[in-house]
């Protein structure tokens, strides 16, 4: 087991087994048996994966190609960053879930294409596998709500006189923190055995290869072959455009589900105060958006399904739009709050609207 018991103690008791979250996997499994579909991918995420690293081969090639000139090695890189998002949102997250095919070893390849783009696989197994999905929003505990100092993103969190203005600048900012997540975060955490207040054991044999080999083959195709081809200042701006294209999108993703307005975020103390109904839990804590545009569900990996996938997190994405129908209905019936917002400008205007708001140091959203 990768995982340990908390430094500190923020045990929270989750109810696997209530009657809403018994009914919601009855009807899902009613779903599958009437359609006759696996809950892997299957063909269709064959060539969905190939499209996108074709995408990404395409935009490299263009760079090698004609990346003379500081314009192409902007939007080349611009592009390659697009692409290696569409790769961790659609390909690695169902890998890292085992939801991307019926077959562990294949599950396994789509889970470690994220070393190839920059961050360890066997790091993100425990801050979004496990600590992420079980503890959604727990202020304190929820890795992915800390980003401090430059954020404050739960009421339970400090607020420091920059915050006012991090409805501004934390668009911008998301492009740095996945740089500083693949290029800092994965040794630090490894290096101290600790994510955030987890304990985290470091790699060995299989696992410690697959790091090291992750994290020197982008170093090679991201960094040191365009300083190589086109010099320093050109492969330095290459890999700029291509950190901040890729965190942008992969940061204000998963952003719009869980940091707006509609989401509650609740403390440790909370959390801790009774034992919760761990589906009631995710779909309180995680908002659906955009669900009609086909569009941008293919491209984000169905992550604006995020509180279907937080349900059925074994589970393609392919399939979210048909299972977040049964969602809503089972949810209406037991009286349980499904959140979903219908555009995604909506969604960014409510993440713009919540970081306003802890920005100004107001103490809201407690659940
Ligand atoms: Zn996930």
């Amino acid at each position: 087991m990768l995982f340990y018991p908390p430094v500190k103690d923020t045990r929270i008791r989750f109810d696997t087994r209530t009657e809403f979250s018994l009914e919601l996997k009855r009807r899902v499994d009613a779903y599958f048996r009437a359609t006759g579909r696996s809950r892997g991918g299957g063909a269709r995420m064959m060539v969905k994966t190939a499209i996108i690293f074709a995408w990404l081969f395409a935009s490299y090639a263009g760079l090698l190609a004609l990346g003379g000139s500081w314009v192409a090695v902007v939007v080349f890189g611009l592009s390659c960053g697009l692409a290696t998002a569409g790769l961790g949102m659609a390909v690695q997250h169902d890998g890292g879930h085992l939801a991307y095919s019926e077959h562990r070893g294949v599950n396994r390849a789509a889970a470690t294409v994220l070393d190839l783009l920059g961050a360890s696989s066997y790091v993100w197994r425990v801050k979004h596998g496990v600590i992420h999905h079980t503890y959604t929003n727990i202020e304190g505990v929820d890795d992915d709500l800390d980003a401090a100092p430059f954020a404050r993103m739960a009421p339970g969190q400090p607020h420091r006189r920059l915050h006012r203005f991090q409805h501004l600048y934390m668009w911008p900012l998301y492009g740095l923190l996945t740089a500083k997540w693949f290029l800092f975060d994965d040794f630090s955490n490894l290096a101290r055995g600790r994510l955030g207040d987890h304990r985290i054991r470091r790699p060995r044999g299989a696992d410690l290869a697959i790091f090291i080999a992750g994290k020197l083959a982008h170093f090679t195709w991201a960094l040191l072959i365009p300083i190589l081809v086109f010099g320093l200042g050109k492969g330095l701006v290459f890999y700029a455009a291509l950190s901040i294209a890729c965190g942008v999108t992969l940061s204000v993703v998963f952003q719009l589900a869980h940091c707006v307005e509609e989401a509650q975020f609740p403390t440790v103390a909370e959390a801790q105060a009774h034992t919760r109904d761990f589906a009631a839990h995710q779909l309180a804590t995680t908002v659906d958006f955009a669900r009609d545009n086909k569009l941008l569900s293919w491209y984000v990996g169905g992550l604006n399904f995020q509180a279907v996938h937080h349900l059925f997190p074994r589970v393609s994405h392919l399939h979210y739009p048909a299972l977040a129908k049964i969602v809503e209905q089972t949810a209406a019936e037991f009286g349980v709050r499904y959140r979903a917002t219908a555009k995604l400008w909506t969604a960014l205007r409510s993440h713009y609207r919540w970081l306003r708001r802890m920005g100004s140091g107001e103490a809201v959203g407690l659940a």
